[in-house]
């Protein structure tokens, strides 16, 4: 990183540059087609580093049940972060009162009611329920990718509402998990070094809500339930976590029945890589063109030099 910390400067360097397009939605920009490839072809060498581990590869919609969200506690850690689905559900007279509200420019939302979905807020929620009952031996093993919802607005580029996050989710045993864990943790430094970026990895808590939030946020670290892999992106000194490790111990097992083929309480862990920050990163330690990476860095992204790129620059901003 070669300018000041200014997180305003290198959001309006990469929308001049075509790699994200603003939307008006803080934290809800799209991205052009050279940011989208950097992010799938990242997301390419994380299938290729895991290619040999056997992992189930799921798919979710980015919506998931509102009891879900219930049961795993959601609402009572990170209320401040969740995104709820409403829809209408009037008759005739209903939608003319709704309409004539949105035309006059007044509050209309409790003309709304609940639906039974809200928005993913991590891409591995739905996946526990998928294991009550008893695992085979060795456990399971998912892979998953998939937009989340976390309400914290911000002009900051690397906070999003809506992000992606390619996780892998583990549910075996307490060994079996946390040594997963401690293997994937080497494994993701290992990846994000060769990609040449200045990482450096931490204890870390979750934004748990509140005064009580602190105590479990404290408990948290002193677990070492949760790490983080972070680099600088908008800050020198507070770097950015670009993937996180969570072990849940018995969290999600005792909450869906999650038992080990030998009958105990199951564990989980998951770790995700935000992809949009690793991108993100990218752009930030090499530059906002591809073409002109390091040579290593490109050849790990883009292994394939017969593959067309889009070119580095938007049409329209050019
Ligand atoms: P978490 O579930 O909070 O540990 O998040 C998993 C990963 O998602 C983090 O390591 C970040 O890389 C990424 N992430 C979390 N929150 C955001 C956000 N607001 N915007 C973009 N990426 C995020
Ligand atoms: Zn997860």
């Amino acid at each position: 990183m070669n300018d000041a910390d200014d997180p305003v400067a290198f959001h309006d360097a990469l929308a001049a540059h075509g790699l994200i397009l603003p939307t008006g939605v803080p934290g809800g920009y799209g991205r052009g087609a050279v940011f989208e490839d950097i992010l799938q072809r990242f997301n390419e060498l994380v299938s290729r580093e895991a290619a040999d581990d056997g992992a189930e590869s799921l798919t979710f919609p980015p919506v998931v049940a509102r009891g879900l969200i219930e049961k795993v506690g959601y609402l009572d850690n990170f209320p401040q972060l969740a995104g709820s689905v409403h829809s209408f559900f009037g008759g005739e007279a209903e939608a003319k009162a709704l309409s004539a509200r949105v035309q006059a420019g007044e509050r209309w939302e409790d003309l709304l009611d609940i639906t039974g979905v809200m928005l993913t807020p991590a891409a591995c929620y739905p996946v526990y329920p998928l294991f009550s009952g008893r695992l085979r031996p060795g456990g399971r093993l998912v892979s998953v990718l998939n937009w989340v919802y976390r309400h914290e607005p911000s002009a900051e580029p690397t906070r999003l509402q809506s992000f992606r996050m390619r996780e892998f989710v583990r549910v075996a045993s307490t060994d079996e998990v946390v040594a997963w864990r401690d293997a994937w943790l080497e494994r993701a430094m290992q990846l994000l070094q060769s990609l040449e970026l200045p990482v450096a990895s931490d204890v870390a808590a979750d934004p748990f809500f509140g005064r009580g939030g602190r105590f479990l946020a404290a408990s948290q670290r002193e677990q070492r339930l949760k790490f983080e892999i972070l680099v600088p992106i908008v800050s020198q000194q507070k770097p950015t976590a670009i993937c996180s490790f969570n072990w849940h111990q018995d969290h999600f097992s005792s909450v869906f029945g999650i038992r080990t083929a030998g009958g105990e309480m199951a564990s989980t862990a998951c770790l995700g890589f935000g992809l949009e920050r690793v991108t993100l990163a990218l752009l930030r330690h090499h530059g906002l063109d591809p073409l002109q990476w390091p040579a290593g860095v490109r050849q790990l992204l883009w292994p394939d030099p017969a593959t067309p790129r889009p070119s580095a620059r938007c049409p329209t901003t050019s």
